[in-house]
């Protein structure tokens, strides 16, 4: 496979070029106060480069609207304009695809018309055996039907060999859609499902379930926005993936943990009673109550961090939209009765 489908984005490497850059691109993310993360150098390393105009585009109206480029900014413009490689990638694999399929097809079609053209020929001699007087003329017509016949077999041989190098670029193109639906439904930051993800497979799986034995689970993190102005953004986004990895180690198997938005997570569980939720739920939630988290560089402790949990099942004539609002419901209340609690949507009344 060509780097032409790689996933990894195409950058200059000359030294000299980067340094140029360099020298543009952190005054800038100072001037706009802009976090110095890989994610923000990625947006304004091609600010500066130039060549993703609808970026550029973007970020100047963000500049004239005098728009804080917070973390929620950076995200949706670092996966509108920078992640959509993926969405290039899945273009180039296509083409590719159609081009493998197109070999392989013209290499059989020119197999069969020689299969063809060959079995005419035998028929025509087998008209002149039957005709024929003398044994000398009957050598010549056999040389004749062996060279042919050699001639189809070199032809069988070159399809085999153009088939065999048709399902190794077919293998190697199914590995890297797999790798660019993985990278497209997958949140960077905790490797759960991203919201996009999310969506699909609650629709996916409602439409399956049977109702009563569908359960979604929403989850926020209490006071996140403290933790961040005491501790700082990156503190935040490890706490994230701390809550992240508790759900996914408790979780059920065949569940499927996503990251509904900023600091709210959400579980999809099918095939699960409403007990089995709230147990879920219920450990998820003690676990983060029981942890006792440090700063990395000076391990200084967090305190104590929480979480509300909203659960509801599924009912029948639900979308996912009403299922979502159920759980919403739940978790706003978990949060109005004191937080770091689960609330069932059965509860509420
Ligand atoms: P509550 O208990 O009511 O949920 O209060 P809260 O402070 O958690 O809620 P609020 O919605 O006011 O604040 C959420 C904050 O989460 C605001 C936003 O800046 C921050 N946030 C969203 N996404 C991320 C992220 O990816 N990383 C970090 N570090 N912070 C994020
Ligand atoms: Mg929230
Ligand atoms: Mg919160």
């Amino acid at each position: 496979m060509s780097n032409s489908s790689s996933l990894i984005p195409t950058y200059d490497f000359s030294p000299s070029l980067n340094a140029g850059y360099l020298k543009k691109i952190l005054p800038l993310m100072v001037q706009h106060n802009v976090a110095a993360n890989p994610i923000n150098y990625s947006i304004w390393y091609d600010y500066v480069a130039g060549h993703n105009a609808t970026l550029n585009a973007a970020v100047n109206f963000l500049i004239k609207q005098q728009k804080p480029f917070d973390c929620d900014i950076s995200v949706d413009l670092y996966q509108k304009y920078i992640c959509n490689s993926s969405l290039e990638s899945f273009e180039k694999i296509n083409v590719q695809l159609h081009k493998v399929i197109e070999q392989a097809t013209s290499a059989i079609n020119d197999t069969y018309n020689k299969a063809e053209e060959t079995n005419d020929s035998f028929q025509k001699k087998t008209v002149m055996l039957e005709n024929i007087p003398e044994t000398g003329n009957l050598k010549t017509v056999l040389e004749e039907i062996i060279q042919e016949t050699k001639a189809l077999a070199i032809t069988s041989q070159t399809m085999q060999g153009k088939l065999t190098e048709a399902n190794h670029e077919m293998e190697q193109l199914r590995a890297e859609l797999a790798q660019v639906k993985q990278i497209a439904t997958t949140d960077g930051l905790t490797g759960l499902l991203n919201r996009r993800a999310f969506d699909h497979t609650l629709a996916e799986t409602l439409e399956q379930a049977e109702p009563a034995k569908t359960c979604l689970s929403m989850l926020d993190i209490d006071h996140f926005k403290r933790i961040n102005d005491t501790y700082g953004h990156t503190v935040g986004d490890n706490v994230i993936k701390y809550v992240a990895s508790l759900m996914k180690k408790h979780a059920d198997n065949h569940h499927h943990v996503a990251r509904y938005g900023g600091e709210e997570l959400a579980i999809i569980m099918p095939n699960t009673s409403e007990e089995r939720a709230l147990e879920i739920s219920e450990t998820i939630r003690s676990s983060m109550e029981a942890a006792r988290l440090q700063r990395k560089n000076d391990s200084q402790s967090l305190g104590s961090i929480t979480i509300s949990i909203g659960v509801a099942t599924m009912q029948q004539g639900d979308d996912p939209e009403s299922l979502i609002v159920r759980a919403d419901n739940a978790l706003y209340k978990a949060k109005q009765s004191g937080r770091n609690k689960v609330v069932y949507h059965n509860q509420l009344n």
